[in-house]
Order: structure tokens, then sequence, then C-alpha cells
């Protein structure tokens, strides 16, 4: 550790995840003067760069999410910040007022601040085709991509509270939405489930799962599975949101941080964790709507409030040295 910060690899604050939640950090951190460094995992801009067009983020129009992310990584870039992406972490330290993390390449970075903002991921069925045809066909955001099958007819797979509310939402565009439910029941609230099945636009097959995803460019058709017969029927359908739940990326800091039983990182209204000098933003906490605007505004809040900390960590020690 003290190589680390001898040699120049000690930061104000060290952000991880490059996803909106994580360049908003890099951009209020670094315009704030503060050294600052992302470090990603995967491709800048996270599950942005999956989508094709973010049509619901204010003041831009017309904007894929590749664009999107390129315009933040050189805002945050511009501001001083440093980045680095296709990284693994290989070790993480995050208690102690000097938090140090060691990557794959044997690099050992220090800071006095994290913000863990590593997104998350939507469960996915795994059958063939849905590889081929996320993001075109196959959605797993309905406030995203509803609008797209606008007087369509739509499948839902899943029996949860979130298949059944998003299933009711999504009949404001769609002409028909068929709920695809493995059980004989739903795991929902009751009233989430009465509204469902009181809807004129929906109807239900239950006991049966979706088997395989077709088509050539765009998704045609796919083929549904009676859990209980074991027969497969060929169903028209060029929209499927599927909705069986989501895992933050988290597994890396397990243990490390306050999480909840399905792994997402607890944070209190300033976006601190249970852990001084480390906060949470975005995807990877336990919140209900998972969108780039409610990541970027995480993402200002535990910048912020990360600053904040630094600057009175930096006073406090003023003080101990004058003493
Ligand atoms: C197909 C699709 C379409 C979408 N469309 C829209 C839309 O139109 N409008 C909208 O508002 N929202 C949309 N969303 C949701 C939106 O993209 C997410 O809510 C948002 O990207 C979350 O931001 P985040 O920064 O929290 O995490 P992410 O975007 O998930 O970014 C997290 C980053 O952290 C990195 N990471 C993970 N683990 C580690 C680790 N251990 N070490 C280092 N780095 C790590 C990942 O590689 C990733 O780059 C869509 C999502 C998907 C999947």
């Amino acid at each position: 550790m003290l190589n680390a910060m001898r040699a120049n690899n000690h930061y104000d604050a060290i952000v991880i995840g490059a996803g909106p939640a994580g360049l908003t950090a890099g951009i209020y951190l670094s315009r704030a003067k503060l050294k600052t460094l992302i470090i990603n995992e995967g491709t800048v801009g996270g599950q942005m760069v999956l989508t094709h067009e973010i049509a619901n983020y204010p003041g831009v129009e017309n904007i894929s999410g590749y664009q999107l992310a390129n315009i933040m990584k050189k805002q945050a870039k511009t501001f001083g910040c440093d980045i680095k992406s296709n990284i693994i972490i290989e070790r993480i330290e995050l208690s102690g007022e000097v938090k140090s993390l060691t990557l794959a390449d044997g690099n050992v970075y220090t800071c006095n601040s994290v913000i863990l903002t590593p997104g998350g991921r939507s469960r996915t069925l795994g059958v063939k085709g849905e590889d081929n045809f996320k993001g075109k066909g196959i959605s797993y955001c309905a406030t995203c991509d509803g609008d797209f099958f606008t007087n369509k007819e739509i499948v839902v797979v899943g029996g949860g509270n979130s298949a059944l509310e998003e299933a009711v939402s999504l009949t404001k565009y769609a002409s028909k939405v068929t709920i695809i439910h493995q059980f004989d029941h739903f795991q929902a609230f009751e009233h989430a489930i009465e509204e469902a099945r009181n809807h004129p636009k929906i109807n239900f097959v239950m006991e049966s799962t979706i088997s395989a995803f077709h088509g050539s460019e765009n998704l045609e058709s796919i083929d549904i599975k009676n859990l209980k017969t074991g027969n497969v029927h060929n169903f028209n359908a060029n929209g499927t949101f599927i909705f069986i739940g989501y895992t933050p990326n988290t597994e890396f800091i397990k243990g490390k941080v306050e999480m909840n039983q399905g792994g997402e990182i607890m944070v209190k209204p300033d976006m601190s964790t249970n852990i001084e000098g480390v906060y949470a933003a975005g995807d990877s906490i336990a919140k209900r709507y998972r969108q780039v605007t409610t990541a970027v505004g995480d993402g200002t809040v535990a910048a912020l409030a990360a600053s904040n900390y630094l600057h009175e960590l930096k006073v406090k020690k003023q003080k101990l040295i004058a003493a």
C-alpha cells in the first residue's frame, strides 16, 4: 500500500464502474479538483451501450446509449478524471482511512474515498435465441422500450410484482399483453394480481415458459413450452419483455459493505454505506426504479457527499498537524 501511495497511484476518490452513475460521479469529483480515478470492468458506459436509443434522457433527443456514454466520458476526462476500462479488480480493502484496490495486472491503487457504481444485470431466461434478439424485440425494461411497441401485441414473462406491474404499464402502448408464467399462481401483492387479472388487454398463459426465440433480423416468434405436458407451440411475437429478477454486480464486495439479501447495497439518503468514506450509487443500490436519470442523480449525490467527506478529512488532518 505504501508503494502505491509513493508511486502516484494514490487518489482522493476511486469510482468503481463507468456506467452513468460512475461517470457522473467522476464528472463532479474531478470538477471539484479532486484527484479521481474510475476503474471499469467492461466497456465504458455500462448498460447504456446496450441500447440503440435512449429516448427518455432529458435535454437530448435521438441519441444512442453509446453516444451518450461517450459524451459523459469526454466530460469526465475534460475535468481531469482518469478512466481505466477492461480492468478486473482482484482485491479490495474498504475499511480504514486509506482504501486499496489490487488489480489483476498487479497494480495497486489507494484512495481516501470509494464510490461503488458496478450496476447490475437483468436475469435472463438463458434459452435459444435470447442473446440474438436483445434490443431487437426482447427487452428487460418497460419504461425504456414500451413505446416502441405502440399498438402491437406483446408478451411479458414473469409472475412477481415487477412482471405484473410492468405488464399493466405496457397496456398504455400495446394492443394486447400476454403474460407467460411458470407456476399456476403469481408471487406478487394481491392488488398487483387483481389489477392485471381485471385488465381487458391482458391474458395469461400459466405453467409455461419460453423455450426459444426465432426471427431473422428482429424477433418474429417464440416457442411456448407447457411445463406440465411438455408440449411446445409457436406463437407470433415481435416484442417480449422479461421480468424474472435483477442481479446487482456486487459479488466482488460481498461481506465488505452492508447489502440486502438480493445483493443490493444499502445506502443512506446521501448514498453513504455503512463504511466510512464509502458511497454507492446507481443500479447496484437497493431501490425500485433503475434508469439512466436515476443513476445520474445517485452519482451526483454520492460525489457531493464524498467531496464533503474528503474536505472534512483534510480539515481534521490539518488540525492534527497544527496541534
Ligand atoms: C437493454 C437496456 C436498455 C436500457 N434502456 C434504457 C433507456 O432507454 N433509458 C433509461 O433511462 N435506462 C435504460 N436502461 C437502464 C440503464 O441503462 C441503467 O439503469 C443504467 O445504465 C444504470 O447505471 P449504473 O451506472 O448504475 O450501472 P451500469 O450502467 O450497469 O454500469 C456499471 C458499470 O460498472 C462496471 N462494473 C461492474 N462490476 C465491476 C467491477 N467489479 N469492477 C469494475 N467495474 C465493474 C460494468 O462493466 C459497467 O460498465 C436500459 C438498460 C438495458 C439493459
